[in-house]
């Protein structure tokens, strides 16, 4: 098992291959500090999601190794891992059911003050106030209620309440306006405040405020540094 961490993270000489001698990593390594942002840029094809899939444990290095803390984490349970490990996806899942239950997704514990608590930190109360019945309200899958903003600010309030050491963000690419990404941006700083941090980042401003930017192509790291140093 895994006890609960502090969020360093390595990837020590990986290469992984989805089908034999297609190799989509060819020797990663990559040294994460607690606390610290990484975004991973590249072209299409280029092994961001597969990073992150590995360090999910969605599937096992071919060689080498992933390390939380110091800890191989194939020899932690996946349950372990999993609870320290947040995921934010780009298709925002909502399911239907309140606005309340969808952010108590996963926390399922929280009282409804927490809940409200975690909405107010990634400014996402306000709106939420603003529907019929509030946090009450009923929203449904697939439903148009909520706009594309609106629901990336409900995944944060989820992730927030969850509170997972290491946070993994697949940003959204859908256009948004100018006032509410502003207000994404705002709620993202909260979020990613105090854990380590690995965002596949479609905008330039989450880019930028990055620690670490890491731009992959082929399955190598190219290059690596913050906004200033690239
Ligand atoms: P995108 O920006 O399109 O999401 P990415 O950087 O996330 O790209 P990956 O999904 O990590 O890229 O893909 C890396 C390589 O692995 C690509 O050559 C891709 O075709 C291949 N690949 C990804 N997933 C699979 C899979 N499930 N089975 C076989 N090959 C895969
Ligand atoms: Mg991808």
């Amino acid at each position: 098992k895994l006890p609960p961490i502090r969020g360093d993270v390595t990837f020590d000489s990986i290469v992984f291959e989805y089908e034999k001698d297609r190799p989509a990593l060819k020797g990663i390594s990559l040294d994460v500090k607690a606390g610290q942002s990484i975004a991973l840029v590249g072209h299409t094809g280029s092994g961001k999601s597969t990073i992150i899939n590995l360090l999910c444990r969605f599937y096992d290095p071919v060689q080498g190794r992933v390390l939380v803390d110091g800890q191989d984490i194939r020899d932690v349970t996946i349950e372990s891992l999993r609870s320290q490990v947040g995921i934010v996806l780009q298709d925002t899942f909502i399911f239907s059911g309140t606005i309340r239950d969808n952010i108590r997704f996963g926390r399922l514990d929280a009282t409804d003050e927490e809940v409200e608590e975690a909405a107010k930190a990634v400014r996402a109360h306000d709106f939420i106030m603003s529907l019929p019945d509030g946090y009450d309200t009923e929203v449904q899958e697939r439903g148009n209620v909520l706009s594309m903003g609106q629901r990336q600010l409900l995944s944060f309030a989820r992730a927030l309440l969850a509170d997972p050491r290491i946070l993994i963000l697949d940003e959204a690419t859908a256009s948004i306006d100018t006032e509410t990404e502003l207000r994404i941006q705002e709620a993202l700083k909260t979020l990613l405040q105090g854990r380590t941090s690995f965002i596949i980042a479609h905008r330039l401003s989450t880019i930028r405020h990055a620690d670490t930017i890491v731009v992959l192509d082929h399955g190598r790291i190219v290059e690596q540094g913050n906004h200033d140093e690239l």
